[in-house]
């Protein structure tokens, strides 16, 4: 497991989890999983009932997580998630996509994001950004991010239809091409007006490092890291 202690606020818990649990949705349409829900009691005293939960789909749809949300429990098809509340647990699952903490200083709202290629080709970081500068009034120099595991340069092989995508981020080694996909998630959110120097990266490559799930190595049965982000844990 992963905790970016040293980086947000105090009250501001960051965290990935390893290859320890599996936090794949149990079955199609099932979206309450048990392991979540007891790990989420036991790490950090919050009721599941605040847990926000999507279903991922690999576009740009962004929720806002609010006290209707929460109380309403639906779990909508979108692939970030933000909000200003306190004890609002924020979660995505990753096994190669990449997973981003946004978190402002000043208003301390809170943003994940699920960033495989697809989303971040539809600019989903830069978007995330906007709607929390909307919402909540975060000046994107405030906001600080951290960039959980995920599959890095060093193993994404990719086909050259990326390349239109990600002109800048595609590197071509022994006549084959691979996506840094950080980096294009990186230069999103430099671009959307984030300081370069706020931006944390654990750097853990989810094929080729230890403890992760990789759907490219385990195949379709692999299981799900959970990012977890929230404040004010009482
Ligand atoms: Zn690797």
């Amino acid at each position: 497991m992963l905790r970016f202690t040293e980086i947000f606020p105090k009250n501001v818990s960051a965290f990935v989890s390893g290859a320890e649990i599996n936090f794949a949705y149990p079955k199609a349409g099932n979206f309450l999983n048990s392991g979540q829900e007891e790990y989420v009691k036991n790490e950090f005293k919050v009721s599941p009932l605040r847990v926000a939960s999507i279903k991922q789909v690999h576009e740009d749809n962004i929720v806002i997580v609010d006290d209707k949300y929460l109380k309403d429990g639906k779990v909508p098809f979108a692939d970030a998630l933000i909000t200003d509340l306190d004890n609002a647990v924020l979660t995505v699952r990753t096994a190669d996509c990449l997973s981003i903490f946004l978190c402002d200083d000043k208003s301390r709202a809170l943003g994940l994001i699920h960033a495989g290629w697809k989303s971040t080709a539809k600019k989903i970081a830069q978007k995330t950004v906007g709607k929390m500068k909307e919402h909540f009034k975060v000046d994107p120099g405030d906001l600080k991010a951290v960039f959980g595991p995920c599959i890095r340069s060093c193993c994404y092989e990719v086909s050259g239809e990326l390349k239109e995508h990600f002109p800048r981020e595609i590197i071509l080694r022994d006549k084959k091409l691979f996506l840094d996909l950080a980096l294009a998630n990186r230069n999103q959110l430099v671009e959307a007006g984030l300081d370069i120097r706020k931006i944390s990266d654990c750097r853990i490559c989810t094929y080729c490092g230890d403890n992760c799930f990789s759907h490219r190595k385990d195949g379709e049965g692999a299981g799900r890291m959970l990012s977890l982000l929230v404040k004010n844990i009482i």
